[in-house]
């Protein structure tokens, strides 16, 4: 069975989906309102999951040898000693592989590398889409600023490589809306759903201007309320992140200092790190997520994928992992059809439940972990993990990194 779908966004799930619907046979447009691709972003964590999507996708390798492997490392407090340590190697043997660590921009790079690109079009922005007929769906595309079209399969304005895209209709026999934490297609979809909450946490990250010498390849660190981590890259780069419990809204004039008098004292490297970072690189975000769960992943032939479905807080490292599930369990849906509803149905059946429950997971994670604030409640915590056996923490990650993807025919 094959067909036309637009994918409403060119993040890592939509690119993903898009990837794995032409492996499917279908024709795809990707429509995305950042006018330009602009290779943002600072490092991402892929789990065993996450990299056996990518393999069904046909982008595994490419991945995996742009990553960097992450063997050493663990979890520590302010002071530096270690709470529970990660075996990279135990983890390997289970699973195939350890954690790799890869910059975000570069992650984008090698999915973009896989799809031609006339099916990208940015600058353009999908807030609405039409559902009356219930075989065809019509996507109006707004204009964002300069934007320029690739060849669009479907388009009831034969729009050509180069051409802007004002006021295009898209028509598919399917959409994927993989439109981020934010997603306006959701809401449309589900206008009595509450949408994306504050998570409580805000999150402060960059990537280092220069190598740094480090003793491990990742680390979390967490004090009251607080978490500092970093993952290592193959030049010898780091990403590193601070997430503070504080209210929405909050920003620094110079986030980097603000970073230096709160973490200025903690553990090597974590010094080392913000001074080997320039100023203008320090990303800040709030950190949103869906709490209260969807009820479908699909209404008639729109499908949700990634943040877009499941938006959850980073503290298990999955959000791109599910959305990498997502799209190689679409792809496989769709490819063996025999229907597009049907294929949905199966979708939504595999995809739910288990992103939704390791969203819970992620919540509860971060209660334990980054946001636990109370004196008493991390004496009590840290000494827990300091007693766990040395396989809690690898048994943690099987929980949600062992999953297969289903083959695509
Ligand atoms: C601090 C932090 C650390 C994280 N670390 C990890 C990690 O280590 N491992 C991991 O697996 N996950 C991690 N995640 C989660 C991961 O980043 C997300 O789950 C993932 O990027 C979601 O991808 P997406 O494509 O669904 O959404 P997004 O990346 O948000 O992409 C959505 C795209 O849609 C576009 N768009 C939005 N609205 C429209 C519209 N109306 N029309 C057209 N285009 C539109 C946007 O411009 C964007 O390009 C982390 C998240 C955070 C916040």
């Amino acid at each position: 069975m094959g067909g036309s779908a637009v994918v409403v966004g060119a993040g890592i799930g939509g690119l993903a989906a898009a990837i794995g619907l032409r492996l499917a046979g279908w024709e795809v447009t990707v429509a995305e309102r950042a006018p330009v691709l602009a290779d943002v972003g600072a490092g991402i964590s892929l789990h065993a999951n996450g990299l056996r999507a990518l393999d069904a996708l046909g982008v595994g390798a490419a991945v995996r040898a742009a990553a960097r492997p992450q063997y050493t490392g663990g979890t520590r407090v302010p002071d530096g000693s270690w709470l529970a340590r990660m075996d990279g190697a135990a983890l390997e043997r289970e699973l195939g592989t350890p954690i790799v660590g890869i910059p975000r921009a570069v992650l984008h790079q090698l999915l973009r590398a896989a799809l031609p690109p006339e099916c990208l079009v940015v600058g353009a922005e999908v807030t609405t889409v039409d559902r009356s007929d219930p075989r065809r769906v019509r996507v109006p595309l707004g204009n964002t600023a300069g934007n320029t079209a690739a060849k669009a399969a479907g388009s009831t304005a034969g729009n050509t490589l180069g051409s802007t895209v004002a006021n295009t209709v898209l028509e598919a026999d399917l959409v994927v809306a993989a439109d981020g934490v934010g997603s306006r297609l959701r809401a449309q979809l589900f206008p009595g759903h509450p949408g994306p909450a504050y998570s409580g946490s805000t999150v402060l990250r960059a990537i280092t201007e220069r190598p740094v010498d480090l003793a491990t390849d990742f680390e979390l660190t967490w004090g009251r309320g607080a978490e500092f981590g970093h993952i290592a890259f193959a030049d010898g780069r780091a990403e590193w992140h601070a997430v503070l419990n504080s209210p929405p809204g909050v920003r620094h004039a110079d986030a980097l200092e603000a970073l230096r008098r709160r973490f200025g004292d903690w553990h090597d490297p974590i010094p080392r790190l913000l001074t080997a970072t320039r100023p203008e690189a320090v990303l800040h975000h709030d950190i949103h997520e869906l709490v209260t769960p969807l009820p479908a992943f699909a209404a008639g032939r729109v499908v949700l994928l990634g943040d877009a479905a499941h938006a959850m807080t980073p503290n298990l490292g999955q959000g791109a992992c599910q959305a990498l599930e997502d799209a190689a369990v679409l792809a496989a849906a769709l490819a063996a059809g025999p229907t597009v509803e049907s294929a949905l149905a199966r979708y939504d059946a595999e995809r739910r439940p288990r992103s939704q429950s390791v969203a819970r997971a992620a919540r509860q994670a971060g209660r334990m972990g980054q946001r636990l604030a109370h004196p008493l409640a991390v004496a009590v915590r840290n000494t827990a993990l300091r007693l766990a056996p040395s396989r809690a923490t690898v048994r943690t990650i099987l929980r949600h990194a062992d999953w297969t993807p289903p083959a695509l025919s």
